[in-house]
Formats: C-alpha cells, sequence, structure tokens
C-alpha cells in the first residue's frame, strides 16, 4: 500500500471506528445526541474529502450512517485501493441496523484499531489472571462455548467441574444490550451461538451471518436472566473459536495453545512445528494485513486457517494473497486444506 493509499484506508477506519463506538451506546436506527466524538470527527473528514474532490457528501451523522446501511464505500468520495473491499461490502447492516463484520474489522485495522485490540487486552488480561496456559485454554473454550448465555443459571455455573474457570471469566459478562430485545425476547443463533433479531424483511439475522438454513433462533422471554461477552469477544474470539475447535478435533497431531493476541495455536508432526489461527474475516485484504502483524509477533510463519464457505468466495484467496506485506510469512488455507 502506498502513503496515499493508507490516508484513504484510515479515513473509512475512522468512520468503522466511530459506528461501533455509537453502537456500543445507541441503537443504529435511532438517531440519538449526542453522537460519539469519534464519529463526529469522522464525518468532519469524510466532508473535507469530498468537498475537495468536488463530490457529494453527506450534511450531517444520520446521513452519513444512512449511508454506511445503503452505499458500499466504493460509493463515497474516496479511492479505497483497488480490490481493498469485497463487492457489496456495507458498514451497517441494512436490515438489521447493527455493525456488519466488514465495519468490525475495518475498525480494527491499522495502529488506530480498536475492537479486535479490545479482545486481545481482555485475553491477556485473563491469561494473567489464569496464570496458567492449560488453565487459560479451559477459561478461553469456556468463552467460545458461551458467548451468549440467554438462561444463565448461577447453580450450574457453582458445580465443581466449572466453578473455578467461572471465577476466572465471570467478570467479563454483561447484561444483554437493549437493542438486542424486541417485544420482550432476546434471540440468539443455534449455529454461531451469538445474538440474532427476527427482523421483518429478509428474514432472521445473526451476528456470524449463519446461512438461512444452517440457523435456528432460540428465544428468552426472562432478557433479565441473559449474560452477553462483549461485541468484540463474541465476533473476534467466540465465532472463530467454532470453527478453531472443528480444526482442533480434526488434527492428528498434539495442538498447543499459543496465549498471544487472540490466540495462535502450534501443531507438530514429523518434528516440524507449525503455528495456525483460525479467524472468520469477511474481507481478505485487511485479514492479510492484521496476519502480517501476528506473524510478526510470533516470530515465524503462520497458517491463516479460515472456513471453506469463505474462501470459496470469489476473488478472495486473490485478495489475500495480493494483500501480504513484503516478507510476511503468511499463508490462507481453507479448513479442508488445513486438515487433509
Ligand atoms: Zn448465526
Amino acid at each position: 500500500m502506498t502513503e496515499d493509499e493508507w490516508a484513504e484506508i484510515d479515513l473509512i477506519t475512522a468512520v468503522a471506528r466511530g459506528v461501533i463506538e455509537l453502537a456500543t451506546v445507541a441503537c443504529l436506527t435511532t438517531f440519538r445526541l449526542p453522537y460519539p466524538p469519534s464519529l463526529q470527527l469522522a464525518l468532519d473528514r469524510v466532508v473535507t474529502v469530498g468537498l475537495m474532490r468536488g463530490l457529494p457528501v453527506p450534511t450531517g451523522v444520520p446521513e452519513l450512517l444512512a449511508w454506511c446501511r445503503e452505499r458500499e464505500p466504493a460509493e463515497w468520495p474516496l479511492t479505497l485501493p483497488r480490490g481493498f473491499l469485497t463487492l457489496g461490502a456495507r458498514l451497517i447492516h441494512p436490515v438489521a441496523g447493527e455493525p456488519t463484520r466488514t465495519c468490525a474489522e475495518l475498525a480494527s485495522l491499522g495502529p488506530h484499531g480498536v475492537l479486535a485490540q479490545e479482545a486481545e487486552a481482555t485475553l491477556a488480561a485473563l491469561a494473567d489472571a489464569c496464570g496458567t496456559v492449560e488453565r487459560f485454554a479451559a477459561c478461553r473454550d469456556f468463552l467460545i462455548n458461551r458467548p451468549v448465555m440467554l438462561r444463565f443459571d448461577p447453580v450450574e455455573l457453582l458445580q465443581p467441574r466449572v466453578a473455578q474457570t467461572w471465577n476466572l471469566v465471570k467478570g467479563l459478562y454483561t447484561p444483554v444490550p437493549d437493542r438486542f430485545l424486541s417485544e420482550g425476547l432476546v434471540r440468539c443463533c443455534t449455529s454461531c451461538l451469538l445474538l440474532a433479531k427476527s427482523t421483518m424483511k429478509g428474514g432472521p439475522w445473526c451476528e456470524g451471518d449463519c446461512l438461512p438454513g444452517a440457523r435456528e433462533l432460540q428465544l428468552s422471554h426472562q432478557p433479565e436472566k441473559t449474560l452477553v461477552l462483549p461485541l468484540a469477544l463474541r465476533l473476534f474470539l467466540a465465532l472463530p473459536g467454532r470453527t478453531e475447535q472443528v480444526v482442533r478435533s480434526r488434527l492428528k497431531e498434539q495442538v498447543q495453545l499459543i496465549p498471544l493476541g487472540l490466540g495462535a495455536h502450534r501443531v507438530s508432526g514429523d518434528g516440524v512445528f507449525r503455528a495456525f489461527q483460525v479467524c472468520t474475516p469477511e474481507q481478505p485484504v485487511s485479514a492479510a494485513l492484521r496476519s502480517a502483524e501476528t506473524a510478526n509477533r510470533l516470530g515465524g510463519p503462520l497458517d491463516i486457517v479460515v472456513p471453506d464457505g469463505l474462501v470459496a468466495r470469489p476473488g478472495y484467496r486473490q485478495g489475500f494473497d495480493k494483500a501480504i506485506p513484503v516478507g510476511a510469512q503468511i499463508r490462507l488455507l481453507s479448513v479442508s486444506e488445513f486438515t487433509t
């Protein structure tokens, strides 16, 4: 990427961070004041760039949010590098009114990234509190298996086999955000285990973007008994964690957790060690850039393992491979490729 290209990317990531910040304090479809300063500043930057280029600009935050839902960033007054985002990408889901995974990934890109970084900081603190990698691995698996507890049952979690883990992770859970309540109900997807909405148009929506046929919604009439992990852990730990557990179960070799960042693994076979990280990025270009940073921190080659369905998307592998920075020791593999 050139410096000019990074300046354009920095602008769209600033808008994404503003959208994420707004989503943490309010519902994206109802406009309440004041808006977070990050969103206001991002708007000012988009307007300045648009005016300098003589292109249409949003008149205020509400219109900027409408753009996030209705226009892909290629239609904004930005000149993002060709192929930087996949076709049809949006920052806000047009029907569900929630930040998309694309938005979350962009908000995590670059030196000012917020969301994946929040997940990493939370996991690092948890690893410290755990003291051993084994205990941390048990806690991490607990979070992956229960990103949303629809009917929190304190008695179950005080059983001896889970009590120690629960004591270490319980501070991470919070009540479900109000915007996920509808008619007194809260919904969770049985496939990705994340929060869901029963939208009027286009059928149900869930945070993991599961295929409609693969998804059922579970309901709770007692939202006060629902506990959820923060968005950062839901999207950057629990969502890829489901696929990671499948990968780990298919490998015959010994697999060891590397407690770094969101968590990578080391697998040993034939006397050779390989490190891998399972992730579920919607955007291949930003994924390649972030993966290169992870490999750099690990100080060695890293296999990035992604669900088959994502790798099979048109242009996904090419987009990822083209974006790998010079010298970065990463390669993209589908789950099937990695486990056979
Ligand atoms: Zn789902």
